[in-house]
């Protein structure tokens, strides 16, 4: 990169955080995907004004700016795959309202999303999109892929509590779009436009979130099952009955192994799959959703029902689920995390195929995921240095993204599109609809200088 474009950079926002150095680049080419591409230059502005100014130099020199939370995410949007700046955005990271009387939290996009949903429950309110990465997760990245989680088959996922936001145009203009409490607003909710743009249409800098009730009590159960089939028949029955835990993840046997043998916390190493729930609400209701959720379990065949009864037990069933990730991480070096979505109803037909797919081209597949979103994730273990092995993997992530298509689903329950997905847009959204977001794409970013090479900007 020019020594005259470092040069500006550093004036902007001070040297200390411009980093043009080969092993710093390094540091921020890769994200929880598993393809690298160095920035040309590493740049920590500070606040939205540097933001604002950081954009109109890369519009004056042409330069690729992809934003970056805290790179968990795995589809590879924080990757800078044609080079250019890595605008990372951690340093924006103060909780700047928790409006208790107006239920409204003002937060900077560079927050760790579990700081904020800790500070909302001591102010005594809730925030409920839970990513499994919300230890380390930024609340912009979450925004910017509209994170789900475990909690969102009841309260839905990060859209659902986005009012109005802070941008920086591609232009570098900063304009505030949404509300900035919750009611009727004036014309169309163009903050929604930048919930899941992945960094392609602006560079959010503050939110304004919808907070609610915390729920004054919750129970964990854990339901057994011989057959991965019979689990997977629970999620829609559970729901068609019209009992909505607050969670529903799924777990096969080859999950459950992995994360036993990693944690040793007592799973059912035997069971074919196994299905961790949770309900919340008063004591009283709670007590009358288990038994719900208990006689469903077992009408579709759970063989044994798990009620946690002390919060360390129900702390090691969580810990378990949010173990998942380094438990296969450990079977294989590359893991390769798909999150097809289908209707619920459609679950049990997805499971089956999934583990056609998986045996058809002999690889390693758990398949795990907030199964009552009908958001399950097949991961695939694998070795990106063995190419044979990566072709198999390629044709079956096509083969299962197909599949889910033709169940009424889509390519990314949460995870986005990112640079993995992107050439395989078009089977979702058709020629039109594609050729209508890469418009929207284009007159909003005339340049195309946010995160080329994802969503539409490809
Ligand atoms: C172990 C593990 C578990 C996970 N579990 C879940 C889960 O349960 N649910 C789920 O939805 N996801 C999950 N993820 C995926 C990932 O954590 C989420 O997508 C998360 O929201 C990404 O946040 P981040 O700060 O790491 O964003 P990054 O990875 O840094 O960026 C993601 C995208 O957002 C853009 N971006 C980041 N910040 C901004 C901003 N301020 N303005 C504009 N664009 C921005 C980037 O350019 C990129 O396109 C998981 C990931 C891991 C590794």
């Amino acid at each position: 990169m020019e020594q005259q474009i470092i040069t500006e950079l550093k004036r902007l926002v001070g040297s200390d955080y411009v980093m043009e150095q080969l092993e710093d680049r390094i540091c921020y080419s890769f994200d929880a995907t598993f393809r690298d591409f160095p920035p040309d230059v590493v740049v920590k502005p500070g606040n939205v004004e540097e933001i604002a100014a950081i954009v109109k130099l890369a519009g004056k020199y042409r330069l690729p700016v992809t934003a970056r939370g805290a790179a968990t995410g795995l589809s590879g949007g924080a990757v800078p795959v044609q080079g250019g700046i890595s605008l990372v955005l951690t340093r924006l990271n103060k909780i700047l309202a928790i409006d208790t009387a107006n239920r409204v939290a003002v937060v900077e996009t560079g927050v760790i999303a579990e700081d904020f949903v800790n500070a909302v429950s001591q102010a005594g309110l809730f925030y409920p999109p839970d990513p499994g990465s919300i230890k380390t997760a930024t609340i912009g990245g979450t925004i910017a892929e509209c994170a789900g989680g475990p909690r969102g088959v009841k309260y839905g996922i990060t859209r659902d509590y986005v009012l109005g936001l802070e941008v920086v145009l591609p232009d570098g203009r900063i304009v505030e779009v949404g509300n900035r409490f919750d009611s009727e607003m004036a014309g169309p909710d163009w903050g929604m436009l930048f919930v899941g743009s992945e960094g392609t249409l602006g560079i959010v800098t503050k939110a304004y979130l919808k907070l609610i009730d915390k729920p004054k009590a919750k129970q964990t159960l854990l339901a057994v099952f011989n057959s991965l089939d019979d689990a997977a028949r629970t999620v829609s029955e559970m729901i068609a009955s019209g009992t909505i835990p607050t969670t529903l993840e799924i777990m096969d046997n080859m999950t459950i192994r992995a994360v036993e043998d990693f944690l040793k916390v007592g799973l059912p190493v035997n069971a074919e799959a196994i299905l961790l729930i949770e309900v919340d609400g008063s004591a009283k209701a709670i007590a009358k959703q288990a038994e719900h959720v208990i006689k469903v379990c077992r009408q579709c065949g759970a063989t044994e029902m798990q009620v946690a009864s002390t919060p360390e037990d129900m702390d090691k069933l969580w810990r378990a689920r949010r173990a998942i990730s380094p438990a296969c991480g450990k079977i294989n070096p590359t893991k390769i995390s798909e999150d097809a979505t289908v209707p619920r109803s459609q679950i049990p037909a997805m499971v089956r195929r999934l583990r056609e797919i998986a045996q058809k081209y002999n690889l390693k597949m758990v398949i795990f995921g907030h199964a009552g979103d009908g958001n399950l994730h097949p991961n695939i273990l694998s070795n990106k240095h063995d190419h044979a092995e990566m072709e198999r993997v390629e044709q079956a992530v096509a083969e299962l993204f197909k599949e889910a298509l033709h169940l009424g689903g889509t390519l990314s329950g949460e995870h986005g599109i990112g640079y993995m997905k992107a050439p395989f847009l078009k089977w979702e959204t058709g020629e039109t609809g594609f050729a209508a977001g890469k418009k929207l794409k284009q007159v909003i970013d005339q340049q195309e200088l946010l995160n080329p090479g994802k969503l539409f900007n490809v």
